[in-house]
């Protein structure tokens, strides 16, 4: 894995949320975008180097709606960009590691992801993103 590539925090309302990170960071969100197979709408801001994703739910079954639920707003996961997420699908299962889907999915900001289910990762939602050439 090369490095965190960003970290997704849970909001009720991205509407206020992305003012609240403006106003954190003194620069607005650069990118909203939605991701109708994972019933999410993100936005995302750049601090430095470092990447932050808002995510929202679109509807009551959405992911994101059931963190929420659960937990509360706050870090939902931390996503790690890798070269080749299919040769390390297969590394992190061998590992014993639940990965979520078999094959990567598009997600947000041209990205293949693939999730590790946090009951492997303590308790943490662990992200792996690949860039789409
Ligand atoms: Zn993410």
């Amino acid at each position: 894995m090369e490095k965190i590539e960003h970290i997704g925090i849970a909001v009720k309302d991205l509407e206020k949320s992305n003012a609240l990170f403006a106003s954190l960071f003194g620069e607005s969100h650069y990118k909203i975008e939605e991701v109708a197979s994972e019933g999410v709408k993100t936005s995302f801001f750049k601090s430095g180097p470092n990447k932050i994703e808002l995510l929202e739910a679109t509807h009551p079954d959405s992911p994101i709606a059931k963190f929420i639920e659960k937990k509360g707003e706050g870090i939902h996961h931390i996503a790690f960009l890798v070269q080749d997420i299919h040769a390390e699908i297969v590394r992190l299962k061998n590992e014993g590691f639940v990965v979520l889907n078999d094959l990567p999915k598009k997600g947000a900001d041209n990205k293949l992801v693939v999730f590790l289910h946090p009951k492997t990762t303590n308790g943490v939602l662990i992200e792996l993103c690949q860039e789409i050439q």
